[in-house]
């Protein structure tokens, strides 16, 4: 059974790799980094090894196994697309989305170029999968802004943005050609202030472009002290969805066998990588 993730826009969480390197300002505070790092060290902890990358190939084809279908946030303590990551266990990553279909996926990355360059090609036959949500995380314009040009002109059908720790006002961000956009400010210690008409441009924005608009969070030291409420109203808009039927227990192990038989050709390139 998928463990409920504490996310406000997803149910579930889904990790077939672990740890990441630091990118760009939003990475400041990564809330993954800090919470892996508290268990370096610790024998047989998932997290022994700290933040470094890994793939975990035995989580792999796990929401083949949920009877539940589910949001599912993939990598939330990692990123998909990150350089050291072999192409070849990306597809394998996407060949189990395509198969486990009752779910719906959000896939997250701040590594654009990639995305788009794989949704271009050894993931195409994943890209047009309606149940499959690609998305980026924006935090400013130098940065963050750029990457939503990547995703607009990839083949994704789904696309959608993480605008979070948004560190400061996106002006006139073009919003036209995506599915859903996500708005929270940065939470802990040290959080970077989020300013309310940062957001209300983006709510502006996405109400002319016809986006669907989730405010998280405010943020700060103590998340909770401050909530997700903007101008009196909770925004939890979400895409449509269509939810597949979910296969039955049967059908479900019959799904697992053939993919273990199919990635058993991938086992000398899937390497640890870190
Ligand atoms: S890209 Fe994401 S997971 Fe990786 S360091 Fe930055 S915030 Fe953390």
């Amino acid at each position: 059974m998928a463990t409920k993730s504490k996310i406000e826009w997803t149910d579930t969480t889904w990790n077939p790799v672990r740890g990441c390197t630091k990118i760009s300002p939003g990475c400041k505070h990564c809330y993954a980094s800090a919470f892996a790092e508290r268990f370096r060290g610790v024998p047989g902890h998932p997290y022994e090894r700290g933040f470094d990358l890994r793939l975990v190939t035995e989580k792999l084809l796990e929401p083949l196994s949920w009877a539940k279908g589910n949001m599912v946030f993939v990598n939330s303590m990692s990123d998909l697309f990150h350089p050291d990551i072999p192409d070849a266990f990306v597809v394998q990553v996407a060949q189990v989305m395509v198969k486990a279909n009752w779910h719906t996926y959000q896939v997250l990355t701040k590594r654009a170029d990639r995305l788009r360059e794989m949704l271009q090609g050894p993931l195409e036959f994943a890209a047009v999968s309606p149940h499959i949500w690609w998305g980026v995380s924006v935090e400013n314009v130098k940065h963050g802004v750029p990457r939503i040009e990547r995703l607009r002109s990839s083949p994704a059908t789904m696309k959608f943005l993480s605008i979070e720790p948004l560190l400061e006002d996106l002006g006139k961000v073009n919003l036209a050609g995506l599915n859903w956009v996500i708005v929270g400010g940065e939470s802990g210690r040290g959080a970077r202030a989020l300013e309310e008409d940062w957001v209300l441009n983006i709510l502006d924005r996405c109400r002319k472009q016809d986006v669907p608009f989730f405010f998280k969070q405010w943020g700060g030291v103590n998340k909770k002290k401050y909530g997700r409420l903007l101008g009196g109203k909770t925004y939890d808009e979400f895409p449509a969805t269509n939810r597949r039927e979910v296969p039955d227990r049967g059908v479900r192990e019959r799904l697992i066998a053939e993919m273990e038989k199919k990635f058993s050709q991938f086992n000398g390139l899937v390497q640890i990588a870190n």
